[in-house]
């Protein structure tokens, strides 16, 4: 054999038909750690493990009498210290003096195989990875409509809460904290924009002898009643809400002195004329106008001097401030 190719970068072999080695170079023995005695002359399955015994029947001896060559063929050497050798193996059959041989040419494949386990490995890691980020996200989603879900109802208890925090229990009209909070609010409004808004105190005449004469209950019925009919005879814009006791307080946001005077009007001519249950009643009513120097304390204690005033002057009558 020549120098070439007995030390040619990969392993050559030739056999006969039978499968007998006829030639095989240094590179190859190297690989497979034999002498060229120990193979010359003996089987190539010599040097194969079982398994790949039958896949050389199965496919190398069948293919390259079918075909003549053999292309790229994966499969593994036994070496004589009973290690699996990989390589990529090349045959061709020829004809040498009248006698068939195959050529062939290995390729050690080991760095290509452990590259390619792992690539697998990697590949396989990757798959666990994203089932786990699949899963993750998925929990993750649940756990954020839970979330939403849980906002959403603690939004409508605050709500609830809020409605309830500034609600007169009894009449359902806004109570005296809410009525402070807005009375507070249209007077910085008015500090600043000198729009008018007026305030009106509405007191039911001699309600201590209704509650006497046909008891709390009833007392309770004309409060609520009440509270109804101030609602339906104020605008959309105005704050209607209890003051205490028997006392109602109407913030009458745009309007002016004589407007607030004929609100008023309009309230106590329709108590006095509406039955509340079966009983009539009617009303005293105080009203103030927003001037520049006004708190809102300010305006309150008008409203009440001027309910004062009504009330002294026979009841069931209005009276503005500044009259
Ligand atoms: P005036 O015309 O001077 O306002 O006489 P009045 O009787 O209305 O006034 P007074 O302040 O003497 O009495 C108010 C009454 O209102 C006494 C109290 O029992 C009653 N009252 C206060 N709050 C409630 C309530 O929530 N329900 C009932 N039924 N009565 C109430
Ligand atoms: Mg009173
Ligand atoms: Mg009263």
């Amino acid at each position: 054999m020549d120098t070439l190719l007995n030390e040619a970068p990969c392993g050559y072999f030739a056999i006969t038909d039978k499968g007998l080695i006829q030639s095989v170079n240094q590179t190859l023995l190297t690989m497979l750690g034999y002498d060229r005695e120990e193979l010359l002359e003996r089987h190539i399955e010599s040097t194969m493990s079982v398994a790949n015994k039958m896949f050389f029947h199965t496919y190398f001896y069948p293919y390259i009498q079918l075909y003549g060559q053999v292309d790229e063929m994966y499969f593994s050497f036994r070496t004589k210290d009973g290690k699996d050798l990989p390589v990529l193996l090349n045959g061709i059959k020829r004809n040498r003096d009248g006698n068939a041989v195959i050529d062939c040419v290995a390729l050690e494949m080991r760095k290509r195989i452990e590259h390619e386990k792992d690539i697998m490995k990697t590949k396989q890691q990757l798959e666990v990875l994203y089932q786990q980020t699949n899963e993750a996200n998925h929990r993750l989603e649940l756990l954020h409509a839970q979330y939403e879900k849980k906002q959403q109802e603690l939004m409508e208890l605050n709500e609830r809460l809020e409605a309830l925090a500034s609600t007169d229990p009894l009449t359902g009209l806004k109570n005296r904290r809410y009525f402070q909070e807005q009375l507070q609010k249209y007077t910085e409004l008015s500090e600043q924009t000198e729009a008018a808004f007026s305030l009106c105190i509405a007191d039911i005449d001699r309600f201590k002898s209704i509650n006497d004469t046909y008891g709390h209950p009833v007392g309770d019925l004309v409060l609520t009643r009440l509270a109804q009919l101030l609602q339906e005879q104020s605008p959309a814009e105005a704050v209607v809400a209890r003051f205490g006791g028997e006392e109602f307080v109407i913030l009458l946001p745009g309007l002016d002195q004589e407007q607030a005077l004929a609100a008023a009007e309009r309230y106590r001519a329709a108590t006095e004329t509406t039955p509340l249950g079966d009983l009539r009643i009617t009303i005293s009513i105080g009203a103030a106008t927003f001037a520049a120097a006004d708190t809102e304390l300010s305006l309150l204690q008008q409203a009440d001097q001027a309910l004062y005033h009504s009330k002294n002057n026979g009841r069931n009558r209005v009276t503005h401030y500044r009259d």
